[in-house]
């Protein structure tokens, strides 16, 4: 009988599943065995035996299997216009539904020093399958070809029989030219299948075939697909089918057309409808049988219509139920607002909502691929994408110190696996990093990796537990390829500046700008955060590592203040190892100040507010008595006045070691607001979990980017050079002056100047219009002033102002 009607609440378990059983295809066993002759045969005879079997079950020999250019181009002009209007019109929509599939390429760090990676290939060559027939099937060709080309897979090849004296249909050749393929072969059933598995002399080999066919094309791809040298499948086939949810609210006669839609494919083709209406069950199934003498295709129709079935169940919730356990190629939903039951959908190929979505609109061209799993296998698979083109490949990357941090997880897990040769891989890898970082006493041993080892374990002991704990605030992901509406932000640039991005949040750490900088200080970029400021620099130091009331750090005045601002704001302690004669360190007295709570020790070179170079050996000698105990932090904010090597060609000595950059200074950027922290890559990562999620403004970060170019860089450096000639000609004229006593050797961009009375001689500068810095009595400091070299105009007029005799100027002999 066609198109029983059986109440789901009268069968019992055994009756129901038999309701829901899917056709089975008759005696496989023996195709297998003579598709698999075939297989074998075009393998080892290539062409004469395909030609053979195209002679014998296509639609006769071609005169050659390669389709000449030439004619697949005619074909565009054979087949209409209105026949190519629909194929583009179709091609364009599946091309924007794929085109948005291509996923993004992944790149996180699992843990710190681990990174894992995703990227995207293309499957170099793939064979594209679309059978013969009574009718030709272009659209099976856009189904693939589309996402092929998307992908970007450099070789797609189509193999089809030729149905009329071995040719194949101009629909197909002008699809296959709209589609972009170039290589077509006329030869179809299992033959071409083995074909493109092992190649012929015409026909290239492919990686993975895709395609409908008939059951030995079918069996074809399964035995080639088995064979490590043969071709991949796209996806397992079985007939097609639908399953359609219908409620009261239900159009009778949509119902009953998508039923016969389906059934008319193929014998095998199975249609069910689950509906809570009796009356519309029966009139569905009246509807049904009254098209069906009608229909062209009425002896598939009769013999379908027999395995298929209308279902009376007593709620929508039961209908649901039911098709997620069959899991239909197609489902469609005739029930009123469909769209509400979509989330209890768990599982179809293809889903089609409301009375307005007939499922041959996803089979030709609303842009949804057709290649869907059928036969319940859309339980576990799902239907064609852009991915079934790329092989997705994972990346991962460890540093030494994510090797050192994760390694021993690794040779736990081969523990217990008991596979000793994964545990040996990781051991004698930290076996060697350990005997590095135990050479580090030795500077001269120590290397990159050890340093970053050791860089780890004082990371975790030497900062604020909390701050270790921390898991960082999740910023919106940042990717320029999306349109965002993921950060809550104006989806119009500011109405004062139009033509701006400044609606957006900035890069965290600008990546551009980030490998610039890297690359300006010779360090990786994972040596690097990029600040507010180095002053953003210093807060975020005293904020990861010192702890209010308990611990302490050590400055060494005359210095920049806001070390020690930054100590009192979070509550440390400040130790002060005063400089001694010419500025220079204390180095006994730091080496004496340091203790179980001592965190950071600053030290400034060139120094401000004094100019000069901290000495070299003495700078070492701190960080040989601060290793394994505290940081050392050598701020060079104005490292580009002096001649000397920054200390950030030091970092892979010594772990403990971080040195401060500015483009404020020498860059001339102090208004952008950018600083950079330089050191061992563990110590850098803690300190970007506590920096604020979008420190860096973009403009800010589009000017630093600038002033670091190649363009740019040899117009500081001439700027650079004039100014220190300005210092260097402002301290020989000054020296002339009656007001100054003395003038301190400076490596930075200002002179340190002792005067014969400090605010007599600041208004007289003041009295031109010039105001400088009065240092006088702070941090140990005389009568001392702070110029800031200026113009040579504005130095002329600092000069000027001080050559007037002063009134103390007898007593400087
Ligand atoms: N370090 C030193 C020694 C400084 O003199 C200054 C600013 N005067 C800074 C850091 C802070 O500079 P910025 O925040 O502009 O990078």
């Amino acid at each position: 009988m066609m198109l029983p009607i059986l109440k789901v609440a009268r069968l019992d378990a055994a009756a129901r599943r038999a309701a829901l059983a899917r056709p089975n295809a008759d005696d496989r066993d023996q195709l297998v065995a003579r598709v698999r002759e075939t297989v074998a045969r075009v393998r080892a005879e290539g062409d004469d035996a395909a030609l053979d079997y195209a002679r014998r079950f296509d639609g006769g020999a071609p005169a050659n299997l390669r389709v000449p250019q030439a004619e697949i181009a005619a074909a565009m002009s054979v087949i209409g216009d209105n026949a190519l209007s629909a194929l583009r019109r179709a091609i364009d929509n599946v091309r924007k539904f794929h085109q948005a599939q291509l996923a993004p390429e992944l790149s996180i760090e699992t843990s710190p020093g681990v990174r894992c990676e995703r990227v995207f290939r293309p499957i170099d060559a793939v064979g594209l399958y679309v059978p013969g027939g009574s009718a030709p099937l272009p659209s099976a060709l856009i189904m693939s070809a589309v996402p092929a080309s998307i992908a970007g897979c450099p070789r797609r090849i189509l193999c089809s029989p030729g149905t009329r004296q071995g040719r194949i249909d101009p629909v197909i050749l002008a699809t296959a030219q709209l589609c972009g393929i170039e290589e077509v072969f006329a030869l179809g059933g299992a033959q071409a299948i083995a074909a493109m598995a092992y190649g012929t002399q015409t026909i290239p080999k492919v990686d993975k075939i895709f395609g409908p066919g008939s059951a030995w094309v079918t069996a074809a791809k399964q035995i080639v697909a088995e064979d490590p040298v043969g071709a991949a499948l796209d996806l397992p086939a079985g007939p097609s089918e639908v399953l359609v949810i219908a409620d009261e609210t239900a159009d009778a006669v949509f119902v009953a057309a998508d039923l016969l839609a389906q059934a008319e494919h193929d014998p095998l083709s199975q249609a069910i409808l689950l509906t809570t209406s009796p009356a519309l069950a029966a009139a569905v199934r009246e509807h049904a049988l009254r098209f069906l003498g009608n229909l062209s295709r009425q002896h598939i129709l009769e013999q379908s219509l027999a395995r298929s079935r209308i279902l009376l169940v007593n709620d929508l919730d039961t209908a649901i139920a039911i098709s997620n356990d069959y899991a239909p190629e197609h489902l469609i939903l005739q029930v009123s607002e469909p769209r509400r039951r979509l989330p209890q959908i768990t599982a179809a190929g293809s889903v089609f909502l409301g009375p307005w979505s007939p499922e041959p609109l996803g089979d030709y061209c609303s842009g949804t691929n057709h290649v869907l799993p059928t036969y319940g296998f859309a339980r576990a698979y799902s239907g064609l994408s852009v991915g079934d083109f790329q092989r997705r490949i994972t990346i991962q990357e460890l540093t030494p110190a994510g090797l050192a941090d994760l390694g021993p997880v690794a040779e736990t897990l081969a523990g217990l696996e008991g596979l000793d040769a994964h545990a040996l891989a990781v051991s004698v890898r930290l076996g060697k990093l350990a005997t590095a970082a135990d050479e580090t006493s030795d500077i001269a041993a120590a290397t990159a990796a050890a340093t970053a080892m050791a860089a780890q374990a004082l990371a975790n002991r030497l900062a604020r537990p909390s701050i270790v704990a921390l898991r960082a605030y999740e910023h919106a992901h940042w990717d320029p390829r999306f349109e965002r509406l993921h950060a809550n932000e104006s989806p119009w640039p500011p109405a004062s500046a139009p033509s701006s991005t400044l609606h957006r949040y900035p890069e965290p750490q600008p990546a551009d700008l980030r490998d610039a900088l890297a690359n300006l200080y010779h360090v990786d970029r994972d040596q690097l955060l990029i600040g507010r400021g180095s002053d953003e620099a210093i807060d975020l130091l005293t904020r990861a590592f010192c702890e209010a009331s308990r611990d302490r750090v050590v400055v060494c005045p005359p210095t920049f203040g806001m070390y020690a601002v930054a100590a009192n704001i979070q509550g440390a302690r400040v130790v002060e190892v005063p400089l001694l004669e010419g500025f220079q360190l204390d180095c006994a007295g730091i080496e004496a100040a340091i203790d179980g709570g001592s965190k950071l020790i600053w030290l400034c070179s060139p120094n401000n507010p004094t100019g000069n170079l901290l000495r070299r050996e003495d700078i070492e000698r701190v960080l040989h008595a601060a290793r394994g105990r505290c940081l050392v932090i050598v701020d060079e904010a104005y490292a580009e006045f002096s001649p000397e090597p920054s200390w950030s060609e030091r970092l892979n000595e010594f772990p403990q070691l971080l040195v401060l950059r500015t483009l404020s200074k020498a860059h001339a950027l102090a208004g952008a607001r950018i600083g950079v922290v330089l050191g061992a890559a563990p110590l850098i990562a803690l300190l970007r979990k506590i920096i604020p999620p979008y420190a860096i403004a973009s403009d800010s970060a589009a000017a630093a980017f600038q002033a670091v170019t190649a363009a740019t860089l040899p117009v500081t450096t001439e700027r650079i050079a004039a100014l220190v000639r300005e210092r260097d000609r402002l301290a020989t004229e000054l020296n002339r002056s009656p007001w100054i006593v003395r003038i301190h050797p400076s490596a930075a961009n200002f002179l340190l100047v002792e005067t014969t009375d400090a605010p007599q001689v600041f208004e007289r500068i003041k009295s031109t219009g010039l105001v400088v810095r009065d240092f006088s009595g702070k941090g140990g400091l005389g009568a001392a002033l702070r110029i800031s070299i200026g113009t040579p105009v504005q130095n002329d007029r600092v000069l000027a102002a001080l050559r007037v005799a002063s009134p103390l100027a007898g007593s400087r002999q």
